[in-house]
């Protein structure tokens, strides 16, 4: 983060000295609530990437367990939504997408794969960078569209901005709200409240959480991204859970409304519709899949190109994949440690599940941070300075 004051903003979020007092305070509440472990979940990789690099699991009293739930885009992509990337470029169409989607296993092959045998597949940080390059081409050009709502939003306005005749859309985006009911329903699940990603309630607002909250009676709170957010966070999800109170408070006021960006929400939903469908490794989610609406037929890839799934399915080859735990893992079951394949057969530069392919899956934080939650000796730890 940089900013006009010499970096002073994000020095105040970084405070050590309120990071070890906010840890204190966890330690109190939980001492209070007198049971371990109090099991709470995050939904964003993002949230797990900033616990993992600022060493905040070892300032996390023991009776607190921190669940990552599906909050990767790259990692809840189903495979049969690669598949239809990869059948594409086969079949010799251009696609475009985010780097960390281009190692993804489909069923047979990644988009990597399909790139090293000569299909054309573009890396492109942002869907602006797609329409550019579309108009310097004159071939078509699909956008493989991946992940949460943040993007989605960013790839409704490219839709609604006349983008080039050559440029269709194959989405993938997905809608975070349905999934957190998912989680809440599993029979085998320990969530007893959510920490929600401070960047798609911006779009949403915090006001998104009140049914859920209302039918599930667990308590949601909104945080940012920096240590201080998120350790606030968890005081004030500590502290809901003591008091048996479900509830939605905001912890991220300086960016989260509780209308959000009404303009992002209108775009958000002029372009996409919510359907039902699978996310990798969790479950069919109701409404949990975001698909173009007709009036945007013309843009959309799977009405104007004829997508042959069907020859990578009858020509699967046997795979570890069938091994792999990334969806216990999103789902709060389990832990990267409890997957055999885990920094042995799954490594960054060889994944076999999802998990070990984005920057924002555990498996890959785990390996890159040192495996395991306990990280004490990274070096980066904001409380243990
Ligand atoms: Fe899946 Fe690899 Fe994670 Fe195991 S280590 S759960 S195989 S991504």
């Amino acid at each position: 983060m940089t900013s006009s004051n010499g970096g002073f903003a994000e020095l105040k979020f970084r405070d050590p000295a309120r990071a070890r007092a906010l840890s204190a305070t966890l330690e109190r509440l939980l001492g209070e609530i007198g049971r371990a472990p109090v099991s709470v979940m995050h939904v964003c990789g993002s949230h797990e990437q900033a616990i993992a690099k600022f060493g905040l699991r070892a300032a996390l009293p023991r009776a607190l367990n921190v669940i990552m739930g599906p909050g990767c885009p790259v990692c809840i992509t189903d495979v049969p939504e690669v598949d239809e990337g990869v059948a594409l470029a086969r079949q010799g169409v251009r696609i475009a997408t985010y780097g960390d989607m281009v190692k993804v296993p489909g069923t047979v092959l990644s988009l990597a794969d399909v790139q090293a045998e000569g299909g054309k597949v573009d890396v492109v940080y942002s869907v602006a960078q797609a329409v550019e390059l579309a108009r310097t081409i004159a071939e078509p050009l699909v956008f493989f569209a991946t992940g949460f709502e943040t993007t989605a939003v960013a790839t409704a306005a490219a839709v609604l901005q006349n983008p080039p005749p050559n440029l269709f859309v194959l989405s993938a985006h997905k809608y975070i709200p349905p999934v957190m009911e998912i989680v809440a329903e599993m029979p085998d699940t320990r969530v007893e409240g959510f920490l929600a990603a401070g960047h798609a309630a911006t779009i949403t607002g915090w006001g998104v959480f009140e049914p859920f909250v209302e039918r599930h009676k667990l308590p949601v709170v909104v945080a940012g991204f920096e240590p201080l957010d998120i350790l606030a966070g968890l005081v004030k999800l500590v502290e809901l859970i003591g008091a048996g109170t479900a509830s939605v408070e905001n912890m991220y006021p300086r960016c989260v409304t509780k209308e959000g960006n009404l303009r992002a929400q209108e775009q958000l939903w002029n372009v996409f519709r919510p359907i039902g469908g699978r996310w990798r490794g969790i479950a069919h989610v109701p409404n949990g899949n975001l698909r173009l609406r007709d009036e945007w037929a013309h843009l959309d890839a799977r009405k104007q190109f004829d997508i042959d799934v069907n020859s990578l399915w009858d020509s699967a080859p046997p795979t570890l994949i069938q091994d792999c735990i990334c969806g216990d893992i999103m789902a709060g079951i389990k832990s990267p440690t409890d997957c055999a394949l885990f920094g042995e057969q799954c490594v960054p530069h060889s994944p076999v599940g999802a998990c070990m392919v984005s920057s924002e899956g555990t498996c890959k934080i785990w390996h890159q941070y040192g495996g395991h939650p306990d990280l004490g000796g990274y070096g980066g730890a904001v409380c243990a300075r």
